[in-house]
């Protein structure tokens, strides 16, 4: 990298300076304390951000989707969307996109080059109609947990908490739930475990196709296998039908590893899972794919891990958890103790989040340089700014399943790229990840300043997700955090992705896509079929963007 415009953090160094020089642990301890009060004294963080933390925060926030242009349609009936849809048609040259919540990259959402385009966010299209005691029509703008980021969402308009209310859930989350139901579906999102999945839960969809006309697809027709994943490209979501499993709690545990220690069912002693496939495993310990496949036999129904494998870090964070079997205990509400990502101040995550955005900052810039001491004071801030380690947690499955739910898109924001494997065996996923670990080992540029998340996800019976046809899966999500001074993403995520030519591996289809991925019928069986459905749902291709275009080979229209 040349010249890196390197901030001003003069004072942050001259601590971790004093850090490295202290000579015990307790030492250590107090100088740490000191940083963190240091850190979050409002002039040090003012001083670091600029003048105005708010605005600072705000702007980085538009970060992952800074390409997108301004929406200028809130429809709030579906006749208003039918209008859009059918003037494109006519039109033949407009393109027509729906935005939710925009968690996805920009590319996934818009098209930057087409100039006739019209974005629709559908934040005026949204709630929940009980159609029966557990089946639930939702307008497809509607949120799961309430958006932060979306100034008419909050906890009573969302979706997760009405069916609470009424005594049902759906059996799975992804990591974060601001989502809309219409983005959410589309991408073939979802959350870390084989047991369940809340697709499962979709009995129809509703949708305005390219021509304007309203159709409602059913299971367990192709229509609606070939619609549940398809990135807009079918046409305008507008009602998601969901038939609900009745409400639960779950309960779990999280614990921070180290992997260089060998392996114990204790993680104190070593580490509880088989990662990298070890020639002398102990009968307790399983494999990393048995952990995955047969999550139930370890208390683990829903997991996910998070690889720091940053040089002098090298540990993995294992959240794991279970649904309790009990709805209360002999007529007492059951009690919540809600998994804290990060340490609480005063009731609230959010400045210790603002104390890790400044770490990671100063991570991306320590990186930099490179020799021994450097190493050794990144690895005690990362040690020192990861989040709460060992803990114990009990919640209503909308509060615990979503795990980051509380880590803010303006503070902490974070981009990602995706990659999801079939795994049959254990032999399977060693490759992987002895791949993954060797990458690691070439050293900072290859670790970043965050970490990877590793976990799993259920077969998808929807054809072009990512899990159709893979009876087990392992996921290898990369992050990279947006407030990064130096570096960017892309650059990052191919050099990810290139880890693994030569396996085959399914993109998440709201994250980064490396440029010479495309799919084919070798990597989706039902690709053909889905074309040709698709081609029917929008023959004028008014949802195609260039993107699209590129990545599922979709050839210009025969005129
Ligand atoms: C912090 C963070 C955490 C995440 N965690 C997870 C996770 O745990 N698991 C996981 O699988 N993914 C995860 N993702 C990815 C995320 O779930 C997807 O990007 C998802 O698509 C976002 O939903 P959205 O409402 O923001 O949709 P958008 O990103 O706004 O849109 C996604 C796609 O759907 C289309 N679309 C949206 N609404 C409609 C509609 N009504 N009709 C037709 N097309 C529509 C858009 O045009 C676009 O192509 C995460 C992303 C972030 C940023």
């Amino acid at each position: 990298m040349s010249n890196p415009k390197v901030p001003d953090i003069q004072w942050f160094e001259d601590s971790l300076k004093e850090l490295v020089k202290a000579k015990d642990d307790k030492e250590k301890t107090s100088i740490i304390d000191k940083l963190r009060t240091e850190l979050f004294n409002l002039e040090s963080t003012k001083k670091f951000l600029g003048e105005n933390a708010a605005k600072y925060f705000e702007e980085l926030s538009k970060k992952r989707n800074e390409k997108l242009p301004a929406i200028t349609n809130y429809p709030e009936t579906e006749e208003e969307i039918q209008k859009i849809v059918e003037e494109a048609y006519k039109d033949g040259n407009t393109i027509v996109r729906v935005v939710g919540s925009g968690h996805s990259i920009s590319d996934a959402i818009i098209d930057k080059e087409n100039k006739k385009i019209v974005l629709i966010s559908l934040k005026k299209f949204n709630g929940v109609e009980f159609i029966s005691d557990d089946t639930v029509k939702v307008k497809a703008g509607t949120h799961l947990n309430q958006d932060p980021q979306d100034d008419t969402s909050n906890l009573s308009n969302s979706l997760n908490y009405i069916i609470n209310e009424r005594g049902y859930a759906f059996p799975d989350l992804g990591g974060i739930a601001h989502q809309t139901v219409g983005g959410f579906l589309s991408t073939g999102s979802s959350g870390g475990s084989s047991k369940y999945s809340l697709e499962e839960s979709v009995i129809s969809i509703n949708i305005i196709n390219g021509k304007g006309e309203l159709k409602e697809l059913t299971r367990p027709n192709d229509d609606f296998f070939a619609a549940g994943v398809s990135m807009g490209l079918f046409g305008i979501i507008t009602y998601v039908t969901f038939k609900l499993n009745p409400n639960y709690y779950i309960y779990g545990s999280q614990v921070s590893t180290f992997v260089d220690e060998g392996l114990n069912s204790d993680y104190q002693k070593g580490c509880p899972i088989d990662l990298f496939g070890s020639t002398n495993k102990p009968q307790d310990v399983p494999s990393l794919y048995d952990f995955f496949a047969n999550g139930s036999n370890y208390d683990a129904e829903y997991s996910r891990l998070l690889w720091w494998p940053q040089t002098d870090v090298n540990r993995f964070t294992i959240w794991k958890a279970k649904r309790t079997e009990v709805l209360d205990l002999k007529g007492f509400t059951k009690p919540t103790a809600p998994y804290l990502e990060f340490n609480e101040i005063l009731g609230s995550q959010i400045p210790e989040q603002i104390i890790a955005h400044i770490a990671y900052v100063a991570l991306n810039i320590l990186y930099l340089i490179d020799d021994d001491t450097t190493r050794k004071i990144a690895a005690l801030i990362l040690s020192f700014f990861s989040g709460v380690v060992q803990q114990a947690f009990q919640d209503i499955w909308y509060n615990g399943l979503p795990m980051d739910d509380k880590v803010s898109d303006t503070i902490l924001p974070t981009t990602f790229t995706e990659l999801w494997f079939q795994i049959r065996n254990a032999d399977d996923t060693n490759k992987i990840m002895n791949k993954l670990k060797d990458y690691f080992a070439s050293g900072d540029s290859a670790t970043g300043n965050n970490a990877t998340e590793i976990y799993t996800t259920k077969k998808s019976e929807f054809w072009l997700s990512p899990s159709y046809d893979y009876e087990n899966v392992i996921r290898i999500d990369f992050f990279y955090f947006l407030g990064n001074k130096v570096g960017d993403p892309n650059e990052f995520f191919e050099k990810c992705c290139k880890v693994f030519d030569g396996f085959e591996y399914r993109c998440h289809w709201g994250k980064y896509i490396p440029d010479n991925y495309k799919v084919d019928v070798n990597k989706y069986s039902k690709y053909n079929q889905w074309m040709a459905i698709r081609e029917q749902m929008d023959p004028n291709q008014i949802f195609v963007t260039q993107y699209w275009r590129k990545v599922l080979n979709i050839e210009p229209q025969k005129k």
